[in-house]
């Protein structure tokens, strides 16, 4: 049987890989801490799952408009109104089984023939697979840690050609924990392509106030979505919003791929986003604690890090002292100590582990001790 060469080419998402090996080891009986997987470790609050319970017993379980129910989208330009004070249509809205769906519309509407879309290195890992396996080319430029992860003007307008998509952002920003500043922002604005923003870390944010960059630019293509900020990752939903007349196209691969997202996920969505909010401080709260305490246990143990995560839930470490093969870094510090982390090749740096501070103080503190009698003996 031939296989096609884009199933062929495509890499695992390591982190995948990574998770996947530490439940084998639990089922052979390991106590396996998980640093590694970007899932909050809330549990998803009462008043959504009560209101999907309530959507399936009124028999909401039907396709919807391809674009979403409107009372979703609704609440969806209502929030972005609340957050950021912009007016968003809910005509400039579709709803999505989880945001990676919206990135593969954006992706199918802009990319043909080798056009190439500009991202920040290190990037979510599943980015330069979307657009090599939809016939772009991903162009990265570096962002640096002594630079607190900033996007620079000028890495990225030397990458702007004729075949240039679109440039794609993320901040918050999954694995670097950085939020670009209000300056960097607006001289994005100025530049003369289409912005895609990865939206999908707002609201999980500690110190800094995070902005959206249909602030600055109204024409710009937004990715967001319920999984991390509603700890709702297994019930896949997301969204995206963008320019009046890029939704035909899109709405149209919606109809052909997906139909619609499931219908009472969508009324979960809108409990989630109009019902009782109160317990999203009180987690960013707990995640700010979890980061400090994770940054000063990772310092004990001898790690440099000089950056100070702003938001989601992560932190890159530099570990080129020790490797340049982070996979096999991960597999060992995995067999050797049962601590699951990430590898940085799922992030194009390969000399970096990330972890996750989505998990309790007690796993945290006891997780990074033993990745340091690790390191201590390595
Ligand atoms: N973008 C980023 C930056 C992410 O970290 C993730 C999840 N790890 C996604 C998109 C996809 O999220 P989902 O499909 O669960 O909405």
């Amino acid at each position: 049987m031939m296989f096609s060469q884009r199933s062929q080419e495509i890499t695992p998402f390591y982190v995948m890989e990574l998770l996947e090996k530490a439940k084998e080891l639990e089922k052979e009986g390991r106590n396996i801490i998980h640093l590694e997987v970007g899932e909050p470790n809330h549990d998803t609050p009462e008043v959504i799952k009560n209101a999907a319970i309530k959507a399936i017993k009124d028999n909401k379980t039907k396709y919807t408009h391809s674009q979403g129910l409107l009372e979703l989208r609704e609440a969806i330009a209502e929030n972005y109104y609340q957050s950021y004070g912009v007016t968003i249509s809910p005509e400039r809205i579709i709803v999505t089984s989880g945001t990676s769906n919206a990135l593969f519309l954006i992706f199918s509407l802009l990319l043909e023939n080798k056009r190439e879309v500009i991202i920040p290195k290190p990037y979510y890992a599943c980015y330069p697979n979307y657009i090599r396996f939809l016939d772009g080319i991903p162009m990265t430029f570096d962002i640096s840690e002594k630079n607190n992860y900033q996007y620079e003007l000028p890495k990225i307008k030397e990458k702007i050609n004729d075949h240039t998509a679109a440039l794609l952002i993320n901040s918050p920003s999954n694995p670097t924990g950085a939020i670009q500043s209000k300056e960097v922002f607006e001289n994005l604005a100025e530049l003369n392509i289409p912005i895609i923003s990865d939206e999908i870390y707002q609201g999980l944010v500690y110190d800094e106030v995070s902005h959206s960059v249909l602030e600055f630019n109204s024409e710009a293509f937004i990715i967001n979505g319920f999984s991390k900020l509603h700890a709702m990752t297994g019930w896949r939903l997301g969204y995206l919003i963008a320019p009046e007349n890029a939704i035909r196209p899109m709405q149209k691969i919606q109809q052909n791929f997906y139909i619609s997202a499931n219908e009472f996920v969508q009324w979960a969505g809108i409990a989630a986003l109009k019902n009782e909010k109160s317990f999203i401080p009180d987690m960013v709260q707990e995640y700010k604690e979890r980061r400090d305490i994770a940054l000063k246990s990772l310092k004990e143990i001898g790690l440099n890090i000089s950056y100070t995560p702003q938001g989601a839930y992560y932190i890159l470490i530099d570990v080129s002292r020790y490797t340049d093969d982070s996979m096999a870094f991960a597999l060992d510090i995995l067999q050797k100590t049962g601590v699951a982390v990430t590898p940085g090749l799922d992030f194009g740096v390969n000399d970096h582990i990330r972890i996750t501070y989505a998990n309790s103080k007690e796993n945290l503190r006891a997780g990074i001790k033993k990745l340091g009698d690790y390191l201590a003996s390595y």
